[in-house]
Protein backbone atom coordinates (compact mmCIF):
# COMPACT_ATOMS: atom_id res chain seq x y z
CA UNK A 1 0.00 0.00 0.00
CA UNK A 2 1.27 3.74 -0.56
CA UNK A 3 2.47 5.50 2.12
CA UNK A 4 -0.09 6.49 5.14
CA UNK A 5 -1.50 9.67 5.53
CA UNK A 6 -0.14 10.05 9.13
CA UNK A 7 2.43 12.19 10.15
CA UNK A 8 5.57 11.23 8.75
CA UNK A 9 8.11 14.37 8.53
CA UNK A 10 8.88 17.03 11.20
CA UNK A 11 7.02 16.63 14.38
CA UNK A 12 7.66 19.81 16.46
CA UNK A 13 8.34 19.24 20.10
CA UNK A 14 7.32 22.12 22.25
CA UNK A 15 7.66 22.60 25.92
CA UNK A 16 5.83 24.38 28.50
CA UNK A 17 5.35 28.27 28.05
CA UNK A 18 6.84 28.34 31.72
CA UNK A 19 9.87 26.73 30.66
CA UNK A 20 10.25 28.76 27.42
CA UNK A 21 10.15 32.44 29.32
CA UNK A 22 12.76 34.63 29.75
CA UNK A 23 13.33 37.64 32.37
CA UNK A 24 12.76 40.96 30.70
CA UNK A 25 11.35 39.41 27.40
CA UNK A 26 8.28 41.11 25.88
CA UNK A 27 5.61 40.60 23.09
CA UNK A 28 5.54 44.45 22.44
CA UNK A 29 7.86 47.06 22.70
CA UNK A 30 6.58 51.19 22.49
CA UNK A 31 8.54 54.16 23.16
CA UNK A 32 8.73 55.77 26.55
CA UNK A 33 5.93 57.60 27.57
CA UNK A 34 5.86 60.96 28.50
CA UNK A 35 3.23 61.50 31.27
CA UNK A 36 4.01 60.48 35.28
CA UNK A 37 3.43 57.03 36.12
CA UNK A 38 -0.40 56.25 37.77
CA UNK A 39 -1.24 54.48 40.85
CA UNK A 40 -2.27 51.68 38.85
CA UNK A 41 1.12 50.87 37.01
CA UNK A 42 1.84 49.91 40.77
CA UNK A 43 0.11 46.69 40.09
CA UNK A 44 1.57 46.22 36.96
CA UNK A 45 5.54 46.77 38.19
CA UNK A 46 4.93 45.16 41.50
CA UNK A 47 3.87 41.46 42.44
CA UNK A 48 1.86 40.51 39.84
CA UNK A 49 1.10 36.84 38.46
CA UNK A 50 3.79 34.69 37.78
CA UNK A 51 3.34 34.76 34.20
CA UNK A 52 6.75 33.88 31.61
CA UNK A 53 8.11 36.76 29.54
CA UNK A 54 7.94 35.64 26.51
CA UNK A 55 8.17 37.10 23.20
CA UNK A 56 5.54 37.25 20.41
CA UNK A 57 7.45 34.94 17.91
CA UNK A 58 7.26 32.88 21.31
CA UNK A 59 4.15 32.73 21.67
CA UNK A 60 2.80 31.82 18.28
CA UNK A 61 5.56 29.12 17.64
CA UNK A 62 4.43 27.87 20.95
CA UNK A 63 0.35 27.44 20.23
CA UNK A 64 1.27 26.98 16.46
CA UNK A 65 3.26 23.82 17.37
CA UNK A 66 0.62 22.58 19.90
CA UNK A 67 -2.23 22.87 17.13
CA UNK A 68 -0.14 20.52 14.80
CA UNK A 69 -0.62 18.14 17.66
CA UNK A 70 -4.16 17.99 17.29
CA UNK A 71 -6.33 15.62 14.97
CA UNK A 72 -9.93 16.94 13.83
CA UNK A 73 -12.30 16.80 10.99
CA UNK A 74 -9.98 19.19 9.21
CA UNK A 75 -7.22 17.06 9.53
CA UNK A 76 -8.45 13.70 8.21
CA UNK A 77 -11.16 11.09 8.68
CA UNK A 78 -12.93 10.41 11.94
CA UNK A 79 -14.88 7.34 11.56
CA UNK A 80 -16.01 7.49 15.15
CA UNK A 81 -19.69 5.03 15.41
CA UNK A 82 -22.40 7.06 17.06
CA UNK A 83 -20.33 10.67 17.30
CA UNK A 84 -21.24 11.46 13.65
CA UNK A 85 -17.98 13.16 13.29
CA UNK A 86 -18.67 14.62 9.86
CA UNK A 87 -17.05 17.68 8.38
CA UNK A 88 -19.19 20.71 9.23
CA UNK A 89 -19.03 23.21 5.57
CA UNK A 90 -17.35 26.07 7.08
CA UNK A 91 -19.99 29.19 5.83
CA UNK A 92 -22.08 27.82 9.02
CA UNK A 93 -19.21 29.26 11.50
CA UNK A 94 -19.60 32.33 9.14
CA UNK A 95 -23.15 32.74 9.70
CA UNK A 96 -22.92 32.34 13.43
CA UNK A 97 -20.09 34.59 13.58
CA UNK A 98 -21.90 37.82 12.06
CA UNK A 99 -21.86 40.59 14.64
CA UNK A 100 -25.41 40.88 15.17
CA UNK A 101 -25.82 37.38 15.88
CA UNK A 102 -22.78 36.52 17.71
CA UNK A 103 -23.27 39.83 19.87
CA UNK A 104 -26.62 39.43 20.31
CA UNK A 105 -27.10 39.93 24.44
CA UNK A 106 -29.98 37.41 25.58
CA UNK A 107 -30.97 40.90 27.86
CA UNK A 108 -31.32 43.06 25.10
CA UNK A 109 -35.22 44.52 25.17
CA UNK A 110 -37.69 42.09 23.00
CA UNK A 111 -37.97 44.46 19.93
CA UNK A 112 -34.65 44.62 19.65
CA UNK A 113 -34.24 40.25 19.68
CA UNK A 114 -37.04 39.84 17.08
CA UNK A 115 -34.12 38.43 14.48
CA UNK A 116 -32.58 36.00 17.01
CA UNK A 117 -36.24 34.82 18.01
CA UNK A 118 -37.33 34.57 14.64
CA UNK A 119 -34.37 32.42 13.51
CA UNK A 120 -34.74 30.28 17.08
CA UNK A 121 -38.82 29.73 15.81
CA UNK A 122 -37.75 28.69 12.61
CA UNK A 123 -35.57 26.58 13.65
CA UNK A 124 -38.21 24.63 15.74
CA UNK A 125 -40.57 24.65 12.90
CA UNK A 126 -38.03 23.02 10.92
CA UNK A 127 -36.47 20.30 13.49
CA UNK A 128 -40.70 19.38 14.18
CA UNK A 129 -41.38 19.05 10.81
CA UNK A 130 -38.45 16.69 9.61
CA UNK A 131 -38.99 14.39 13.00
CA UNK A 132 -42.65 14.69 12.68
CA UNK A 133 -43.62 15.99 15.90
CA UNK A 134 -45.91 19.12 17.21
CA UNK A 135 -43.59 21.11 19.24
CA UNK A 136 -40.12 21.79 20.15
CA UNK A 137 -37.41 23.20 22.91
CA UNK A 138 -34.34 24.11 22.10
CA UNK A 139 -32.93 24.39 25.06
CA UNK A 140 -31.17 21.35 26.03
CA UNK A 141 -27.09 22.14 25.97
CA UNK A 142 -26.33 18.61 24.81
CA UNK A 143 -28.32 14.98 23.72
CA UNK A 144 -28.02 13.69 27.52
CA UNK A 145 -29.45 16.91 28.79
CA UNK A 146 -32.58 16.16 26.28
CA UNK A 147 -32.80 12.72 27.40
CA UNK A 148 -33.39 14.17 30.96
CA UNK A 149 -35.87 17.02 29.61
CA UNK A 150 -37.55 14.37 27.46
CA UNK A 151 -37.44 12.39 31.19
CA UNK A 152 -38.70 14.84 32.93
CA UNK A 153 -41.35 15.66 30.43
CA UNK A 154 -42.53 11.89 30.41
CA UNK A 155 -42.57 12.15 34.29
CA UNK A 156 -44.74 14.98 34.40
CA UNK A 157 -47.28 13.86 31.76
CA UNK A 158 -47.80 10.43 34.11
CA UNK A 159 -47.95 13.19 37.33
CA UNK A 160 -50.96 14.62 35.47
CA UNK A 161 -52.72 11.28 34.84
CA UNK A 162 -52.36 10.99 38.65
CA UNK A 163 -49.18 8.75 38.98
CA UNK A 164 -45.71 9.11 37.36
CA UNK A 165 -45.24 5.35 37.33
CA UNK A 166 -41.23 4.32 38.43
CA UNK A 167 -39.64 1.76 35.29
CA UNK A 168 -38.92 2.67 32.17
CA UNK A 169 -37.48 0.08 29.49
CA UNK A 170 -33.94 -0.02 27.89
CA UNK A 171 -32.90 -2.18 25.18
CA UNK A 172 -29.28 -3.66 25.51
CA UNK A 173 -28.58 -1.80 22.18
CA UNK A 174 -29.90 1.63 23.46
CA UNK A 175 -26.92 4.89 24.41
CA UNK A 176 -25.16 3.93 27.50
CA UNK A 177 -26.81 7.96 28.40
CA UNK A 178 -30.39 6.48 27.92
CA UNK A 179 -30.37 4.42 31.45
CA UNK A 180 -28.00 7.13 33.29
CA UNK A 181 -31.05 9.93 32.56
CA UNK A 182 -33.78 7.93 33.67
CA UNK A 183 -31.78 7.14 37.02
CA UNK A 184 -31.53 10.77 37.45
CA UNK A 185 -34.86 11.34 37.36
CA UNK A 186 -35.60 8.28 39.67
CA UNK A 187 -36.88 5.64 37.27
CA UNK A 188 -35.87 2.42 37.46
CA UNK A 189 -34.08 0.87 33.82
CA UNK A 190 -35.38 -2.15 33.14
CA UNK A 191 -33.21 -4.18 30.10
CA UNK A 192 -34.45 -5.83 27.55
CA UNK A 193 -32.56 -7.65 24.92
CA UNK A 194 -32.22 -7.32 21.45
CA UNK A 195 -32.87 -10.70 19.46
CA UNK A 196 -30.17 -12.28 16.87
CA UNK A 197 -30.47 -9.80 14.34
CA UNK A 198 -30.08 -7.40 16.79
CA UNK A 199 -33.21 -5.69 16.60
CA UNK A 200 -35.92 -5.17 20.13
CA UNK A 201 -38.84 -7.26 19.29
CA UNK A 202 -42.71 -6.91 20.38
CA UNK A 203 -43.01 -9.94 22.54
CA UNK A 204 -40.15 -9.11 24.40
CA UNK A 205 -41.26 -5.77 25.28
CA UNK A 206 -44.92 -7.32 25.63
CA UNK A 207 -43.09 -9.34 29.00
CA UNK A 208 -41.95 -6.56 30.72
CA UNK A 209 -44.46 -3.49 29.93
CA UNK A 210 -46.88 -2.85 33.04
CA UNK A 211 -48.97 -0.30 34.51
CA UNK A 212 -45.93 1.06 36.48
CA UNK A 213 -43.71 1.44 33.35
CA UNK A 214 -43.89 5.13 32.44
CA UNK A 215 -42.36 3.90 28.81
CA UNK A 216 -39.61 2.65 26.87
CA UNK A 217 -36.60 4.56 25.55
CA UNK A 218 -35.34 3.31 22.25
CA UNK A 219 -32.28 4.67 20.15
CA UNK A 220 -33.35 4.35 16.50
CA UNK A 221 -31.19 3.88 14.66
CA UNK A 222 -29.89 1.70 17.47
CA UNK A 223 -26.49 1.51 18.33
CA UNK A 224 -25.47 -1.42 16.31
CA UNK A 225 -26.17 1.08 13.37
CA UNK A 226 -29.70 -0.77 12.74
CA UNK A 227 -32.88 0.32 12.16
CA UNK A 228 -35.37 -0.59 15.21
CA UNK A 229 -38.32 -2.11 12.34
CA UNK A 230 -40.73 -3.30 15.01
CA UNK A 231 -40.99 0.12 16.27
CA UNK A 232 -44.56 0.80 15.65
CA UNK A 233 -45.55 -2.76 17.00
CA UNK A 234 -43.42 -1.46 20.04
CA UNK A 235 -45.28 1.82 20.43
CA UNK A 236 -48.20 0.05 20.36
CA UNK A 237 -47.71 -2.15 23.29
CA UNK A 238 -46.59 0.85 24.91
CA UNK A 239 -49.53 3.30 24.31
CA UNK A 240 -51.95 0.65 25.12
CA UNK A 241 -50.59 0.17 28.86
CA UNK A 242 -50.92 4.02 29.06
CA UNK A 243 -46.48 4.16 28.60
CA UNK A 244 -44.61 6.81 26.59
CA UNK A 245 -42.24 5.95 23.70
CA UNK A 246 -39.10 8.35 24.04
CA UNK A 247 -36.74 8.00 20.95
CA UNK A 248 -32.95 8.57 21.14
CA UNK A 249 -32.45 10.86 17.92
CA UNK A 250 -28.96 11.28 18.12
CA UNK A 251 -28.37 9.02 14.91
CA UNK A 252 -31.09 10.87 12.61
CA UNK A 253 -28.21 11.56 10.45
CA UNK A 254 -29.40 7.99 8.85
CA UNK A 255 -32.80 8.91 8.49
CA UNK A 256 -33.12 12.18 7.87
CA UNK A 257 -35.98 13.03 5.27
CA UNK A 258 -36.53 9.36 5.31
CA UNK A 259 -38.57 8.53 8.24
CA UNK A 260 -40.18 10.79 10.71
CA UNK A 261 -40.31 9.63 14.53
CA UNK A 262 -43.76 11.65 14.93
CA UNK A 263 -44.96 9.01 12.32
CA UNK A 264 -44.21 5.61 13.79
CA UNK A 265 -45.60 6.27 17.56
CA UNK A 266 -42.98 8.36 18.72
CA UNK A 267 -43.96 10.66 21.31
CA UNK A 268 -41.13 12.40 22.70
CA UNK A 269 -37.10 12.36 21.17
CA UNK A 270 -34.09 14.36 21.08
CA UNK A 271 -32.12 15.25 18.36
CA UNK A 272 -28.14 16.79 18.52
CA UNK A 273 -27.63 19.06 16.54
CA UNK A 274 -23.96 18.86 17.38
CA UNK A 275 -23.93 15.54 15.01
CA UNK A 276 -26.50 15.65 12.66
CA UNK A 277 -27.21 19.03 12.03
CA UNK A 278 -23.72 20.34 11.40
CA UNK A 279 -21.39 21.90 14.49
CA UNK A 280 -17.88 20.57 15.28
CA UNK A 281 -17.90 18.87 18.41
CA UNK A 282 -16.11 16.66 20.22
CA UNK A 283 -13.85 18.16 23.48
CA UNK A 284 -16.80 19.79 25.48
CA UNK A 285 -19.06 21.49 23.52
CA UNK A 286 -20.89 23.61 22.96
CA UNK A 287 -23.52 21.23 21.65
CA UNK A 288 -27.40 21.39 21.52
CA UNK A 289 -29.98 18.50 21.97
CA UNK A 290 -33.39 19.78 20.86
CA UNK A 291 -36.34 18.07 22.79
CA UNK A 292 -39.46 17.30 19.87
CA UNK A 293 -42.56 16.59 21.61
CA UNK A 294 -46.14 15.37 20.42
CA UNK A 295 -48.71 17.75 22.05
CA UNK A 296 -49.78 15.96 24.65
CA UNK A 297 -46.43 16.59 26.21
CA UNK A 298 -46.13 20.12 24.74
CA UNK A 299 -47.69 22.05 28.06
CA UNK A 300 -44.94 20.57 29.91
CA UNK A 301 -41.98 21.70 28.08
CA UNK A 302 -39.32 24.03 29.42
CA UNK A 303 -39.65 27.82 30.01
CA UNK A 304 -39.25 30.26 28.51
CA UNK A 305 -41.13 29.30 24.72
CA UNK A 306 -40.17 31.46 22.13
CA UNK A 307 -44.05 32.21 20.40
CA UNK A 308 -45.14 34.81 18.44
CA UNK A 309 -47.88 37.36 19.69
CA UNK A 310 -49.07 40.28 17.57
CA UNK A 311 -46.42 40.22 14.85
CA UNK A 312 -43.62 40.62 17.64
CA UNK A 313 -41.49 37.24 18.85
CA UNK A 314 -41.62 37.49 22.54
CA UNK A 315 -40.41 34.55 25.27
CA UNK A 316 -42.61 33.22 27.86
CA UNK A 317 -42.63 32.24 30.91
CA UNK A 318 -46.78 31.57 31.13
CA UNK A 319 -46.80 27.55 30.61
CA UNK A 320 -48.08 26.69 34.39
CA UNK A 321 -47.34 22.99 33.82
CA UNK A 322 -44.05 23.63 32.77
CA UNK A 323 -41.07 21.52 33.95
CA UNK A 324 -38.91 24.54 34.56
CA UNK A 325 -35.81 25.72 33.26
CA UNK A 326 -32.64 23.51 31.80
CA UNK A 327 -30.53 25.92 30.97
CA UNK A 328 -29.21 29.06 31.13
CA UNK A 329 -31.21 31.99 29.09
CA UNK A 330 -32.51 29.62 25.76
CA UNK A 331 -29.88 27.20 25.11
CA UNK A 332 -26.60 27.63 23.07
CA UNK A 333 -27.88 30.23 20.05
CA UNK A 334 -24.61 29.84 18.17
CA UNK A 335 -25.20 26.38 17.76
CA UNK A 336 -28.80 27.61 16.38
CA UNK A 337 -27.46 29.35 14.27
CA UNK A 338 -25.32 26.84 12.54
CA UNK A 339 -28.08 24.43 12.33
CA UNK A 340 -30.40 26.77 11.37
CA UNK A 341 -27.82 27.98 8.38
CA UNK A 342 -27.13 23.99 7.58
CA UNK A 343 -30.49 23.63 7.32
CA UNK A 344 -31.84 26.35 4.84
CA UNK A 345 -28.72 25.29 3.11
CA UNK A 346 -29.19 21.91 2.27
CA UNK A 347 -33.34 21.98 2.23
CA UNK A 348 -35.37 19.26 1.66
CA UNK A 349 -33.82 17.57 -0.90
CA UNK A 350 -29.86 17.22 -0.06
CA UNK A 351 -31.22 16.88 4.38
CA UNK A 352 -32.28 13.49 2.42
CA UNK A 353 -29.36 13.28 0.00
CA UNK A 354 -26.85 13.52 3.08
CA UNK A 355 -28.68 10.37 4.92
CA UNK A 356 -28.76 8.38 2.05
CA UNK A 357 -25.22 8.95 1.54
CA UNK A 358 -24.06 8.28 4.91
CA UNK A 359 -26.21 4.75 4.89
CA UNK A 360 -24.29 4.12 1.57
CA UNK A 361 -20.96 5.14 3.05
CA UNK A 362 -21.39 2.63 5.89
CA UNK A 363 -23.06 -0.33 4.18
CA UNK A 364 -19.70 0.08 1.79
CA UNK A 365 -17.57 -0.50 4.81
CA UNK A 366 -19.49 -3.25 5.94
CA UNK A 367 -19.01 -4.94 2.70
CA UNK A 368 -15.46 -4.50 1.94
CA UNK A 369 -14.16 -5.03 5.14
CA UNK A 370 -16.99 -8.47 6.12
CA UNK A 371 -14.38 -11.04 6.09
CA UNK A 372 -11.49 -9.43 6.94
CA UNK A 373 -13.30 -8.01 10.70
CA UNK A 374 -15.76 -10.70 11.65
CA UNK A 375 -19.06 -8.39 11.29
CA UNK A 376 -21.34 -8.84 14.52
CA UNK A 377 -25.09 -8.64 12.28
CA UNK A 378 -24.58 -9.75 8.99
CA UNK A 379 -27.76 -7.17 7.65
CA UNK A 380 -27.49 -3.91 6.19
CA UNK A 381 -27.09 -1.03 8.20
CA UNK A 382 -27.42 2.64 8.10
CA UNK A 383 -25.35 5.22 8.99
CA UNK A 384 -22.92 2.37 11.17
CA UNK A 385 -21.65 -0.48 10.85
CA UNK A 386 -20.22 -2.88 14.03
CA UNK A 387 -17.02 -5.31 13.57
CA UNK A 388 -15.33 -7.17 16.20
CA UNK A 389 -11.74 -8.70 17.09
CA UNK A 390 -13.02 -12.43 17.17
CA UNK A 391 -11.32 -13.09 13.53
CA UNK A 392 -7.75 -11.60 15.26
CA UNK A 393 -8.20 -13.90 18.65
CA UNK A 394 -5.76 -16.61 17.27
CA UNK A 395 -2.81 -13.92 16.82
CA UNK A 396 -4.05 -12.66 20.22
CA UNK A 397 -4.49 -8.97 18.72
CA UNK A 398 -7.05 -7.48 19.94
CA UNK A 399 -9.65 -4.74 18.85
CA UNK A 400 -7.93 -1.92 21.08
CA UNK A 401 -4.43 -2.82 19.27
CA UNK A 402 -5.92 -2.65 16.20
CA UNK A 403 -7.37 0.98 16.61
CA UNK A 404 -4.40 2.00 17.73
CA UNK A 405 -2.37 1.05 14.65
CA UNK A 406 -4.94 2.91 12.62
CA UNK A 407 -3.50 6.14 14.18
CA UNK A 408 -0.26 5.31 12.34
CA UNK A 409 -1.89 5.04 9.15
CA UNK A 410 -3.64 8.30 9.69
CA UNK A 411 -6.86 7.84 10.65
CA UNK A 412 -9.00 8.42 13.96
CA UNK A 413 -9.68 4.99 15.30
CA UNK A 414 -12.88 3.95 15.19
CA UNK A 415 -15.58 4.06 18.57
CA UNK A 416 -14.33 0.72 20.15
CA UNK A 417 -15.85 -1.94 22.85
CA UNK A 418 -19.08 -0.27 22.07
CA UNK A 419 -21.70 -1.36 22.19
CA UNK A 420 -21.46 -3.49 24.87
CA UNK A 421 -23.19 -6.03 23.66
CA UNK A 422 -20.80 -6.55 20.97
CA UNK A 423 -17.68 -8.67 22.39
CA UNK A 424 -14.34 -6.57 21.52
CA UNK A 425 -16.57 -4.32 19.04
CA UNK A 426 -15.24 -2.25 16.43
CA UNK A 427 -17.85 0.84 15.77
CA UNK A 428 -17.54 2.57 12.37
CA UNK A 429 -19.01 5.36 10.73
CA UNK A 430 -17.29 7.19 8.17
CA UNK A 431 -20.41 10.03 6.93
CA UNK A 432 -21.67 11.24 3.93
CA UNK A 433 -18.89 13.53 3.73
CA UNK A 434 -15.78 11.22 3.51
CA UNK A 435 -15.33 10.44 -0.74
CA UNK A 436 -14.98 7.30 -1.79
CA UNK A 437 -10.83 7.65 -2.22
CA UNK A 438 -10.73 8.46 1.61
CA UNK A 439 -13.11 5.50 2.74
CA UNK A 440 -11.41 3.16 0.59
CA UNK A 441 -7.92 4.57 2.28
CA UNK A 442 -9.83 3.81 5.43
CA UNK A 443 -10.82 0.28 3.87
CA UNK A 444 -6.84 -0.42 2.80
CA UNK A 445 -5.19 0.53 5.84
CA UNK A 446 -7.62 -1.90 8.14
CA UNK A 447 -6.81 -4.53 5.41
CA UNK A 448 -2.99 -3.73 5.92
CA UNK A 449 -3.19 -4.18 9.97
CA UNK A 450 -5.04 -6.90 9.73
CA UNK A 451 -2.13 -8.66 7.63
CA UNK A 452 -0.08 -6.86 10.12
CA UNK A 453 -1.46 -9.07 13.18
CA UNK A 454 -1.27 -12.32 11.12
CA UNK A 455 2.39 -11.69 9.71
CA UNK A 456 4.49 -9.36 12.32
CA UNK A 457 2.11 -8.78 14.97
CA UNK A 458 4.50 -6.82 17.28
CA UNK A 459 3.84 -3.91 14.78
CA UNK A 460 0.29 -3.79 15.75
CA UNK A 461 0.69 -4.82 19.46
CA UNK A 462 3.42 -1.68 19.81
CA UNK A 463 1.49 0.93 18.29
CA UNK A 464 0.97 3.39 18.07
CA UNK A 465 4.85 4.23 16.83
CA UNK A 466 4.36 7.13 14.89
CA UNK A 467 2.46 9.25 16.78
CA UNK A 468 3.60 12.21 18.81
CA UNK A 469 2.89 10.15 22.27
CA UNK A 470 2.56 6.62 22.26
CA UNK A 471 0.57 3.85 24.18
CA UNK A 472 -0.49 5.76 27.21
CA UNK A 473 -1.54 4.74 30.88
CA UNK A 474 -5.20 5.22 30.53
CA UNK A 475 -5.56 3.95 34.11
CA UNK A 476 -2.95 6.19 35.50
CA UNK A 477 -4.64 9.14 33.12
CA UNK A 478 -7.92 8.88 34.81
CA UNK A 479 -6.47 8.39 38.33
CA UNK A 480 -3.62 10.98 38.70
CA UNK A 481 -4.33 13.30 36.06
CA UNK A 482 -1.53 16.00 35.33
CA UNK A 483 -3.26 18.69 34.77
CA UNK A 484 -0.55 21.38 34.83
CA UNK A 485 0.46 20.07 31.01
C1 LIG B 1 -24.03 11.07 21.24
C2 LIG B 1 -25.23 10.32 21.66
C3 LIG B 1 -25.94 10.69 22.82
C4 LIG B 1 -25.46 11.74 23.81
O1 LIG B 1 -25.31 12.99 23.25
P1 LIG B 1 -24.36 14.09 23.96
O2 LIG B 1 -24.57 15.32 23.20
O3 LIG B 1 -22.96 13.54 23.86
O4 LIG B 1 -24.81 14.20 25.38
C5 LIG B 1 -27.10 9.99 23.11
N1 LIG B 1 -27.53 9.00 22.32
C6 LIG B 1 -26.86 8.61 21.20
C7 LIG B 1 -27.41 7.49 20.35
C8 LIG B 1 -25.70 9.26 20.83
O5 LIG B 1 -25.03 8.87 19.74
Amino acid sequence: MKEPLGMTGLVLNEPLLWEKGKRGRSGFSLPRRDVAPSPLDAGLTGEGPDFPDLSEVDVVRHYTRLSTWNFGVDTGMYPLGSCTMKYNPKTNERQASLPGLAGAHPLLPTNLQQGALKLISELEQYLAEITGMDAVTLQPAAGAQGELTGMLLMHAYHQSKGSPRSKIIVPDTAHGTNPASAALCKYRPVPVKSNEQGILTVDAVLEVMDDDTAGIMVTNPNTLGLFEENIKEIAEVVHSKGGLVYGDGANMNAVMGIVRMGDIGVDVMHLNLHKTFSTPHGGGGPGSGPVCVKSHLEPFLPVPRVIKKKDQYILSDDLPDSIGKLHAFYGNFGVMVKSYNYIRSMGPEDLKKASQLAVLNANYVKEMLCGVLHLAYDRPCMHECVFSDRFQKEQKITTLEMAKRLMDYGFHPPTIYFPLVVNGAIMIEPTETESKENIDEFIDAVKSIVNEAKEAPELVREAPKKCKAKRMDETAAARRPCLAG
